[in-house]
């Protein structure tokens, strides 16, 4: 397949990487020109368990207002996996540079709410697939990824797109990925996968970044299944109020799970990552979401909005942090 990668950081770089090397026809589209002019003069720097290799990928600029050149016309597949914050920009990039055309399938593993709606403004709803992976992958710095571990990707077919899951794109592109060596499972509903990892995050991506603690000191606090009951509970009125099931229960039984050190116990959550970047958090997707959805259909969410807002301040105020009582003299 000719496959276009928009939005090529940590992930986009792992599945494009992937997906080259089962001889599949890639590009990389990205927005970062030091990481775009790092892959097209050295390669794209794969480090996993085996070792380090350098796949010779070629990767296309985007930008900010200007076209894309380099894209090679329509291709088979566009993988969107900016971070959500900037999916409206990079599908524009993509379409802009000429690589969604009249039969171009769109996929997005993003995590967070929106990014389908902003997808759908360049392909139809039976072009779109969408779902949610749990590999994990670092971008050690431009034109170099750390591929972690292992995981699952689900994607699915919208409602409406029809075939109760088993569509022929979602065959498609499900197929591609397994060749490439990718747990892979279609769902009959990418809603309610989506859904199910949005309430992940909400809980442990804001939780562990308010507290500034690795995933496996949650399990130290006696109070959290009620606090996490409380952003949970919210999140499944709001699905519900658009139709999709989530199961709290089989939510707090995943986190739960995940306390285990020998799990991702000693992960830092993907938000706070960013906070101790200083780069914008997916936060207006996730708990934001909830809270914008929430007023907008009449459901009362404050802890989601409580959430939110901390996270905004700490966003706002995360180089002032104090890190110890006396501040030592230099
Ligand atoms: P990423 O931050 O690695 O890349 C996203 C974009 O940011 C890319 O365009 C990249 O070039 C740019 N970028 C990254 N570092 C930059 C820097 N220092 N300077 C300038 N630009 C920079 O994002 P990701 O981790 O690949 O996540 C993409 C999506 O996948 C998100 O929705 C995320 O939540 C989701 N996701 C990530 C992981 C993971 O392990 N990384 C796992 C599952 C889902």
């Amino acid at each position: 397949m000719k496959i276009t990668v928009a939005g090529a950081g940590a992930m986009g770089c792992r599945f494009g990487a992937a997906l080259f090397e089962a001889g599949h026809q890639v590009t990389l589209l990205d927005g970062w020109r030091e990481h775009v002019t790092a892959v097209n003069e050295a390669g794209l720097k794969v480090t996993d368990a085996t070792g380090t290799r350098v796949l010779p990928i070629p990767a296309v600029l985007f930008p900010v207002g200007e076209p894309a050149h380099g894209v090679d016309g329509p291709a088979d597949l566009v993988i969107v996996f900016a971070k959500a914050t900037a999916t409206a920009a990079v599908a524009a990039a993509a379409t802009t540079a000429g690589a969604i055309g009249p039969s171009t399938l769109v996929l997005t593993l993003q995590n967070g709410l929106g990014n389908i709606e902003a997808l759908q403004a360049h392909v139809p709803a039976s072009r779109l697939l969408a779902g949610t992976t749990t590999l994990g992958t670092e971008l050690l710095g431009p034109g170099h990824i750390r591929a972690l571990g292992s995981g699952e990707t689900v994607l699915g077919p919208l409602p409406g797109a029809g075939g109760g899951g088993v569509t022929e794109p979602a065959e498609r592109i499900a197929l591609a990925l397994y060749g490439a060596g990718i747990s892979v499972r279609i769902s009959p509903s990418a809603l309610e996968v989506i859904w199910a990892k949005v309430a992940f995050n909400c809980v442990m991506n804001s939780l562990c970044s308010i507290a500034s603690i690795p995933v496996s000191a949650l399990a130290r606090y006696s109070g959290f299944d009620a606090l996490a009951g409380s952003v949970l509970d919210e999140v499944a009125a709001v699905a519900r109020a658009e139709g999709v099931t989530v199961d709290t229960a089989a939510a707090l039984r995943l986190m739960h799970a995940q306390f285990d050190p020998s799990a991702s116990g000693d992960h830092l959550a993907s938000m706070l990552q960013d906070l101790m970047n200083g780069r914008p958090t997916e936060i207006a997707q996730l708990n934001g979401a909830i809270a914008a959805r929430a007023a907008a259909r009449g459901v009362d969410a404050p802890v989601n909005t409580t959430v939110s807002r901390l996270i905004g301040l700490l966003e706002a105020t995360w180089t002032g942090r104090v890190n110890r009582l006396h501040p030592q003299a230099p």
